[in-house]
């Protein structure tokens, strides 16, 4: 059983587990250099066993420790350390321990031991140490590092133990593709707030509340692959077939039988092109000019790449060390006959409309888009494309909805500017519900609106009225209207989008049967102070980019007035700033929400 674990750094912790006498640190010594040498920036930690100690006796840093100081820092110009005294009866903890690494000075932390946690790991196995597997009792197991004797579940990521260039680069797949899961919408301030608490909630309490209502739809269609984009896939796509269909070179080279040690030579007795195959059976000592993607030859296992072997026409040597079964693709290694290749609930992009052509589907059962109602309210709003009437502005909220939405692969009803009156807004509000599934306006909601708003909206369904702890986008009204949903969203436009983003999205895509979404943040250094106001989330628009030193920095977009919407067309990311924090420093770490989510 594994013990739960949390990071709780903005950046990935990977543990190396073993039985002792494996090599983990024979393993980590050179891991090192060669992960420095790709330029991931290294913090380890190791658990010893032991009472050890690092300082000297005779030191003055370890006679004042003895003397009673609980902590002891030393330090010179090239490093310092933190001695702390802190007996503990187990194991000590882990996420305490993190806690205390610099995260803006590493890109990953490598932890060596606390095996028992439930800590994302890499196995590293010696056949000939006749120890049991780790991987077989712990999910965490994200690869296995073992020799080629070992026998493997397929679905296992193998890695040899012997090649390190092979280890790294695992590794640095695993930190680019590292998401933090815990989410920085934090739970509710615990701050005395002067609005009142029954109707004020935290963006993730609104988030919670939001989604407890919305029921996915059911209802699916068959549509041609071509019109599945944003559609989400109605029951998982089980592969009729093994990808690759055979196993193939994955090189130009030479297919033939390993043995240790290797001839001198092999003859060649033929030439296997792609689409074409060797008809007949490779008996030891005999090889194939192979080409990458064709299939391998009964009884080759290994491929030696044309760069390494000298061609003589009917034989063949090789140079460099080979070890079976290099460079060659298994038959299935990619997704393998009948099973789920794609999950019902995934949404449909580019690559997932690939991957299913890839295995032959050429139409896909979607569930049925949601139907949304838009329309925006207030005297002052007028249709763009026609003249501005004196004192009103362009309805641009209406244009922001209906595109995010149409972005989430669902049907837009336009139902266009509604007169601030009751009788025109129970009538509009009544028409969109037999329609649609959800009803979505602007306007109309914040505190001191013309109160025909409210009784309307109280006469035709249940809504709440919420002030929510964020900026922009403080009021927001949520509730059913029938069976549709409704949410009032603020009036100015910057509020609209990211109440929107916040809000409507996550209802959207669960109501349009999405499993597993949850909204991309990543952590970036900021470049310049940002302020907030403790207690609530701030949500500045901004800008990121790859800095020289290979890590994301962003800046604002300068004025954040929550009309202006060129902040939002300036900017490529929300800073998520949030409710705890009051100041953040340049080169402090935030979190950023990319539009490239949605927008
Ligand atoms: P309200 O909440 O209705 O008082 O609106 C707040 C602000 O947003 C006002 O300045 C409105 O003029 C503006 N606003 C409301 N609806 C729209 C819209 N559809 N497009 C652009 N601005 C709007
Ligand atoms: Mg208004």
């Amino acid at each position: 059983m594994s013990v739960p674990f949390n990071n709780p750094l903005p950046i990935p912790v990977l543990g190396f587990c073993a039985y002792s006498g494996t090599g983990k640190t024979t393993l980590l010594k050179k891991l090192i250099p060669e992960l420095n040498h790709r330029g991931l920036r290294l913090a380890v930690v190791k658990h010893a066993h032991h009472n050890f100690d690092v300082d000297i006796p005779g030191k003055d840093s370890y006679e004042m420790r003895k003397a009673g100081a609980r902590q002891m820092l030393v330090a010179s110009h090239v490093r310092w350390a933190l001695m702390t005294e802190d007996p503990v009866e187990d194991a000590p903890e882990l996420p305490h321990l993190l806690a205390q690494i610099e995260a803006d000075k590493v890109d990953i932390v490598l932890v060596e031991g606390f095996k028992k946690l439930a800590l994302p790991k890499i196995e590293l196995h010696r056949a000939a140490h006749g120890k049991p597997f780790i991987h077989t009792h712990d999910d965490n197991i994200q690869a296995i590092a073992c020799c080629d004797e070992t026998e493997l579940p397929s679905d296992l990521r193998r890695l040899d133990i012997n090649d390190v260039g092979q280890i790294a680069d695992f590794v640095i797949e695993y930190a680019n593709n590292w998401r933090p899961c815990t989410p920085s919408l934090p739970l509710a301030p615990e701050c005395g707030c002067e609005l009142d608490t029954s109707k004020t909630l935290s963006v993730r309490q609104g988030i919670d509340k939001i989604l407890s209502y919305v029921t996915p739809v059911s209802a699916s269609e068959e549509v041609a692959i071509d019109d599945s984009t944003d559609r989400v896939l109605a029951e998982d796509a089980i592969s009729p077939v093994d990808v690759p269909q055979h196993t193939n070179s994955a090189m130009d080279g030479f297919a033939f039988a390993y043995s240790d040690p290797m001839l001198a030579s092999y003859t060649l007795v033929g030439d296997v092109m792609a689409g074409h195959s060797y008809q007949g059976t490779l008996k030891p000592g005999e090889a194939v000019r192979i080409m990458t993607g064709a299939p391998m030859p009964e009884g080759a296992d290994t491929v030696q790449m044309k760069e390494m072997a000298e061609d003589r026409g009917d034989a063949v040597s090789f140079q460099g060390k080979i070890s079976l079964g290099q460079h060659v693709r298994q038959a299935g290694e990619d997704i393998a006959k009948d099973h789920t290749a794609l999950g019902a609930g995934n949404r449909l992009k580019a690559a997932h409309q690939g991957m299913l052509a890839s295995l032959g589907f050429g139409r896909l059962p979607v569930y049925r888009r949601p139907k949304v109602a838009v329309f925006s309210t207030g005297d002052e709003v007028c249709q763009p494309g026609e003249p501005l009437k004196p004192n009103c502005i362009y309805d641009s909220n209406r244009f922001t909805i209906k595109s995010m939405v149409k972005q989430l692969g669902c049907e837009v009803i336009d139902l266009g500017i509604i007169e601030d009156s009751e009788a025109a807004l129970i009538d509009a509000l009544q028409g969109a519900a037999q329609q649609a599934d959800v009803v979505i306006s602007s306007g109309g909601v914040s505190v001191g609106d013309a109160d025909f708003i409210k009784l309307a909206l109280a006469k035709v369904g249940q809504i709440n009225f919420w002030r929510i702890n964020m900026r922009p986008g403080r009021p927001l009204a949520f509730g059913q209207i029938g069976d549709s949903l409704f949410f009032g969203l603020p009036g100015n436009p910057v509020a609209v989008m990211v109440s929107f983003m916040q809000f409507v999205q996550p209802a959207l895509r669960k109501l349009a049967g999405e499993l597993e979404w949850a909204p991309t943040l990543v952590p970036a250094i900021a470049d310049c102070a940002l302020r907030s106001r403790s207690g609530r989330t701030e949500f500045t628009r901004g800008i990121y980019h790859l800095g020289s030193d290979g890590r994301l920095h962003v800046t604002s977009t300068g004025a954040q007035g929550s009309g202006m919407l060129s902040s939002m067309v300036k900017g490529n990311c929300l800073i998520v700033i949030a409710e705890k924090d009051e100041q953040l420093n340049v080169g402090d770490t935030v979190y950023i929400q990319p539009f490239s989510d949605l927008l």
